[in-house]
């Protein structure tokens, strides 16, 4: 039987072809190809400085260590996104803790987020870094995020891993405009694959240094930052505990020739989005709200079903939907219920719009690689498991 995935990557021969001059050059780690993938994206979101790495994991944790992140600090994101966005703090040994979403978009709620930070201020425990999480690939309302940034001192890390290609108001996510850096995954299931891989923007030259070394075991080149005397042309120091976090250049020439498509991808993923939202318009389901304020990349397509009007379970109609070979997922399980976070102390009924929207949603496949035939069947199956 046909298997419809919920995401998938798209390749073409030029990215085949990029990859193998790679292949075939001087260099597959640490060459040229880094610095033009990491060019290209900086210069289509209009941030001044991009920083490659090896996943989106990497990508936000090197980001919280720039920001300073320490054991005494906190850090806050949504509940409604993968485990990494939080565990990047706990990486830092900082506590983690979540601000409940919005009801319309999924995203980190800034009325919840404001007053949450009201509480905080009054009991000494403001977080040190937010990471608004831009959920589907729809960006979350940042110029709040920005302002309350300003008014309490918090450092924004955009999670971004589903959202390049999208925009905020007139700028491109990743604009760094809103915030202090950003964060883009490129693994398969995302908009532009690098097969793993990541990447840290900033327009501040500061934060970039930092995640230069971070990403490579805090290791400099660079004399005015050297402690000391200078011994050689062979010289480097150590001057911070980094990692070796680096992209490969056979996965920059990848990503540097997916980026050729990036528009045309995200234009592919509205298309199919507008398809979905005439064709299922009557069945029993929320569809995706769009804020007027974003254009959304559209990593994600989740419907949520409406309890009251549907007689089977949510669990019963995914299943009937995997049993029709559609790769249907949910995103996300709460991450403040994950096992780990309960033992940290965080409870069911902690974040209850997060919680009952998990008990609601699924996502359904979309990508850019998508054929109409594929789309039909699943708009057909979903009517009839629905029906
Ligand atoms: C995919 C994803 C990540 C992690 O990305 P990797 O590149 O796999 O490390 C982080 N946050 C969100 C919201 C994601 O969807």
């Amino acid at each position: 039987m046909k298997y419809i995935p919920y995401g998938r990557q798209d390749i073409n021969q030029a990215d085949i072809e990029a990859v193998i001059q790679v292949l075939q050059s001087d260099w597959i780690t640490q060459g040229p190809a880094i610095e033009q993938f990491e060019r290209k994206i900086a210069e289509y979101c209009g941030a001044k400085y991009a920083v490659a790495v090896n996943s989106a994991t990497s990508a936000l944790h090197i980001a919280c260590m720039s920001a300073g992140l320490g054991p005494e600090d906190i850090l806050w994101t949504s509940p409604n996104t993968f485990v990494a966005s939080a565990n990047c703090g706990r990486y830092c040994g900082a506590a983690v803790d979540f601000v409940d979403i919005d009801f319309r978009t999924y995203n980190m709620s800034v009325e919840k987020l404001k007053e949450k930070l009201i509480n905080a201020k009054i009991e000494g425990k403001l977080p040190k870094v937010v990471v608004p999480v831009h959920f589907s690939g729809q960006s979350c309302e940042m110029d709040t995020i920005l302002m309350l940034a300003k008014e309490y001192g918090f450092t924004v890390i955009e999670d971004a891993s589903h959202a390049v290609g999208g925009s905020y108001k007139e700028q491109k996510v990743g604009s760094c405009v809103y915030s202090d850096m950003t964060v883009f995954s490129f693994h398969p299931v995302k908009i532009v694959t690098t097969a793993e891989g990541g990447m840290v923007l900033t327009n501040k030259r500061e934060l970039y240094e930092k995640l230069i070394r971070f990403r490579s075991h805090g290791i400099t080149r660079d004399p005015e930052l050297m402690i000391g005397e200078i011994h050689g042309p062979w010289y480097y120091q150590q001057i911070d505990l980094g990692f070796n976090y680096r992209m490969t250049d056979i996965q920059a020439a990848l990503g540097l020739s997916q980026m050729e498509r990036l528009d045309q991808f995200v234009t592919k993923r509205h298309a199919v989005a507008e398809k979905y939202n005439k064709e299922l318009q009557n069945l029993p389901v929320v569809l995706p709200w769009q804020h007027p304020n974003t254009y959304s990349a559209y990593h994600l397509y989740v419907i949520c079903l409406e309890e009251n009007k549907i007689v089977k379970t949510h669990k019963q109609i995914f299943e009937e939907l995997r049993e029709a070979g559609i790769g249907v997922n949910l995103h996300y399980i709460p991450v403040h219920t994950q096992p780990y976070y309960r033992q940290l102390g965080f409870e069911w009924g902690d974040f209850p719009v997060s919680e009952y929207y998990y008990s609601t949603a699924i996502s359904i496949p979309i990508y850019s690689a998508m054929t109409d035939a594929d789309q039909d069947y699943v708009i057909k199956t979903l009517k009839e498991v629905l029906a």
